[in-house]
C-alpha cells in the first residue's frame, strides 16, 4: 500500500512542520558524524552547564526520595518560589494556585493554545516569531495571523499595525521579549503602548514568553502583565533552560488566569501529569539563590554578542541588527539571493543556510521557518574561537557567490 493513497500518519502529522531548529541541528550534527568539523550555530543552547548548587539540589532531591510523581501543576514548593519570583523580579502578582509547571516552556505553549484555541480563531504572532509558535497554533486549527517587523524597525511591532491586525474573530496575541529570534527587547513604554491596544478587546489572551529574561543586554526587563487595563487576561511563561542553563531537564512554568491555569493542568494531566519531581525540588533551589551564575553568562553572552555583530558587518550585503538580548543575530541577507556558485542559485535563507552547511560546514537556521524569509539566525551561545572561525568561514562562502 502507498502511502500516498494511505498516509500512515495522521493528518494532523501531514500538515505540520518538523522544527527547523532540531532540523538544522540534526543536520550539522549527521554531517559531524561523517568526519567534518561542524560549527554549529543552530540550536538556540547555552553552551555552559547547569550551575553546580543546582545539580547538587537535585542529587540531594534524589537522595531524599523525590522519585515519585508530583501534583500535575508541581510541587507547591516550586509553585511558591514562583510566585515569589513573579513578584520580585516582574512586579505579576500570582496565587499560588495560578502557578503551572510544565515540562519546558514549550509545553507551557502548547497547553495555553490547547486551552484556548478553536477552529478558525486567529491568534497574532508578532513576526519574526519563535518557530514552534507557528506550529502549535495551526496545530489547534487556529490561524496564525503575522504581524511582520524587519530589521528596520529593530524587528519590533508597532501598536498601530496591531490595532490593524484585530478582527473579532482574535483570541490570542503571542509574542517572545527578548525575542528569538532577533533578540529585540521591547520596552515597557512600547509594551503598555500594544497594552493599551489590547486593553479595548476582552476576548484576547496576551501571551508573553518571557524565557530569555535573565539574558538582556539593556538592564531592564519589562513584562507586559504589568498593566492594568489587561493583567488579568494575560499569561506569563517562563523557563529554566536560558538563563540557568537548563535545557535538558525539562522544566518551565506560567503564570496566568486561575480559570485558563486549571485548564492548562487538566490537560497536561493528560498528556504527561507533573513535570519531574527531582528538577522540580532543584528548580526551586535555582529560583531563590545567589544568580551570580546567571549573570557570568548574560556576560559572557553580551561579550560574544559584540563579536558577532562585529564581524557579521564587515561581510558585505548583510543587514546586522544589534541584539538587546537572548543570544542569536539575525541578519538580512537578502542581498545574496540570485547569486550562484556551481551552477547553483541561491534563491532563498533555505538555499542559503544549506549552502554554509555545505560549503562552510557551519550550521545556522533559515529566518523563513521564524517568519521572516529573509534573514539568517545564527545562534552564539558557542565558544568566542568557535564564534570567529564560523564568521570567517561564512564570509569566505558568501564571497564566492557571484
Ligand atoms: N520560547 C522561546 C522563545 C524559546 O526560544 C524556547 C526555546 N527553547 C522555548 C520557548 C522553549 O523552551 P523550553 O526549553 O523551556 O521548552
Ligand atoms: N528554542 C531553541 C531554538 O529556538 C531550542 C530549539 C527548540 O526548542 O526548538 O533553537
Amino acid at each position: 500500500m502507498s502511502s500516498d493513497t494511505f498516509p500512515p500518519v495522521s493528518r494532523l502529522v501531514r500538515n505540520m512542520n518538523e522544527s527547523a531548529t532540531i532540523k538544522m541541528a540534526q543536520m550539522a550534527r549527521d554531517l559531524a558524524a561523517r568526519g567534518h568539523h561542524v560549527i554549529s550555530l543552530s540550536l538556540g543552547e547555552p553552551d555552559f552547564d547547569t550551575p553546580d548548587h543546582i545539580k547538587q539540589a537535585a542529587k540531594e532531591a534524589l537522595d531524599a526520595g523525590y522519585t515519585k510523581y508530583t501534583p500535575v501543576p508541581g510541587l507547591p514548593e516550586l509553585r511558591q518560589a514562583i510566585v515569589e519570583k513573579f513578584r520580585r523580579d516582574n512586579g505579576l502578582e500570582f496565587d499560588v494556585n495560578q502557578i503551572v509547571v510544565s515540562n519546558g516552556a514549550k509545553q507551557c505553549i502548547a497547553n495555553i493554545c490547547l486551552a484556548l484555541l478553536d477552529e478558525g480563531d486567529e491568534v497574532i504572532l508578532f513576526t519574526p516569531y519563535w518557530v514552534s509558535y507557528y506550529e502549535i497554533v495551526r496545530m489547534t486549527g487556529a490561524v496564525p495571523v503575522c504581524v511582520a517587523a524587519g530589521v528596520e524597525q529593530d524587528f519590533k511591532v508597532t501598536p498601530e499595525q496591531v490595532a490593524e491586525a484585530i478582527t473579532p474573530r482574535t483570541r490570542m496575541v503571542l509574542f517572545s521579549s527578548p525575542c528569538n529570534p532577533t533578540g529585540s527587547v521591547y520596552s515597557k513604554e512600547e509594551l503598555y503602548a500594544i497594552a493599551d491596544v489590547l486593553a479595548g478587546h476582552e476576548q484576547i489572551i496576551v501571551v508573553s514568553d518571557e524565557i530569555y529574561e535573565y539574558i538582556n543586554f539593556v538592564g531592564s526587563h519589562a513584562s507586559i502583565g504589568t498593566h492594568p487595563g489587561i493583567k488579568d487576561r494575560t499569561v506569563t511563561v517562563n523557563g529554566f533552560a536560558k538563563g540557568f542553563a537548563m535545557t535538558g531537564w525539562r522544566l518551565g512554568y506560567m503564570g496566568a488566569p486561575l480559570w485558563l491555569a486549571k485548564a492548562c493542568a487538566k490537560i497536561q494531566g493528560q498528556f504527561t501529569s507533573g513535570a519531574n519531581a527531582f528538577g522540580q525540588k532543584a528548580g526551586a533551589v535555582a529560583l531563590t539563590s545567589d544568580m551570580t551564575p546567571t549573570w557570568q553568562m548574560r556576560d559572557a553572552f553580551r561579550k560574544r554578542r559584540d563579536l558577532v555583530v562585529g564581524l557579521l558587518r564587515q561581510i558585505p550585503g548583510l543587514k546586522v541588527n544589534v541584539p538587546q538580548g537572548a543570544f542569536y543575530a539575525f541578519p538580512d541577507v537578502s542581498d545574496y539571493f540570485g547569486k550562484s556558485f556551481n551552477g547553483q542559485t541561491i534563491r532563498n535563507a533555505d538555499d542559503l543556510a544549506e549552502y554554509l552547511l555545505a560549503e562552510a560546514h557551519v550550521a545556522t537556521v533559515s529566518g523563513a521557518a521564524f517568519g521572516a524569509p529573509e534573514c539568517l539566525r545564527l545562534s552564539f551561545a558557542a565558544s568566542e574561537a568557535d564564534l570567529t572561525e564560523a564568521c570567517r568561514r561564512i564570509k569566505e562562502a558568501l564571497g564566492k557567490l557571484g
